[in-house]
């Protein structure tokens, strides 16, 4: 096993953050599982929190530090998607994608530093996705908070380094999830497909290698990240697309 951290895990009552809190948690760390629905049959420790207020942020940390006495690992993963046109996207679905998938990272950040710095050896491992690094059309809101939480782990690696704290930004194109699998049989119906062609010429067009990622194998980079090996790896947006971002 890597040397045992204190983790705090967002979004960890679902798909992702599930698999990564699990895996955490099945490995000996401490986790400290953090969604807006409770996650009380997940693994870890649960804890309800709102990220898309200052509290929520606030509360997960210092939640994490009573529990673990410190915190080591960050991994944000909380989020969600909005699908429509520029024109038509309302405001306020704007303002909770950046509360979310932007604010919600940078403040866990800034209250975690102290404890951060603390550790030594602390890491901020952020669940982007390949929308952090290409676009696509009817997903303003998604795309630039992506794309902004990729510059925000560039800043907390130079800031971090000198007191050993790592930061990576993980780029996944379509995960297993059941946001993802739950557009198959409507996407099916609307282009008149079975289900199995609108997968891979459809949902999964942009990827090079027409499959979908398992969340495990998000849970496999995180792993590897915390590992020794992983030590070289900071500052960085990495993609695990099946070559989305070749192109
Ligand atoms: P999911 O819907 O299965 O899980 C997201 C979790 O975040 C949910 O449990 C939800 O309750 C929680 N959440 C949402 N808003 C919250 C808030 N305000 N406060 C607290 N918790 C909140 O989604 P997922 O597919 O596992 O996605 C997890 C992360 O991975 C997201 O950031 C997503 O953008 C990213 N991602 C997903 C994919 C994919 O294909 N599924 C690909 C790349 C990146």
């Amino acid at each position: 096993m890597t040397e045992k951290r204190r983790a705090l895990v967002t979004g960890a009552a679902s798909g992702i953050g599930r698999a990564i809190a699990e895996r955490l948690d099945e490995a000996g760390h401490d986790v400290l599982s953090v969604d807006l629905a409770s996650a009380a049959d997940g693994p870890g420790v649960a804890f309800e929190a709102d990220l898309t207020t200052p509290e929520g942020n606030r509360d997960s940390v210092a939640e994490a530090v009573v529990r673990f006495g410190g915190l080591d690992l960050l991994v944000p993963c909380a989020g969600f998607q909005h699908v429509a046109s520029v024109a038509e996207f309302p405001e306020e679905r704007w303002d909770s994608l950046i509360g979310v998938l932007l604010t919600s990272p940078f403040l866990l950040a800034k209250y975690a530093w102290p404890h951060l710095e603390e550790a030594g050896n602390g890491q901020v491992i952020v669940i982007a996705s390949v929308h952090g690094l290409v676009a696509s059309p009817f997903k303003a809101g998604y795309v630039s908070a992506k794309h902004g939480v990729v510059g925000l782990t560039k800043v907390l690696a130079l800031e971090g380094a000198e007191y050993g704290i790592r930061a990576v930004a993980l780029c996944p194109g379509y995960v297993r999830t059941p946001l993802v699998e739950g557009q198959i049989p409507a996407q099916a119906a609307a282009h008149g497909m079975d289900e199995d062609s609108v997968l891979k010429e459809v949902i999964l067009a942009p990827h090079a290698v027409k499959e979908l990622i398992e969340p495990s194998e998000v849970a496999d980079a995180v792993d590897f990240l915390l590992t020794p090996a992983g030590r070289t790896i900071t500052g960085v947006a990495l993609p695990m697309d099946m070559g989305w971002s070749a192109r």
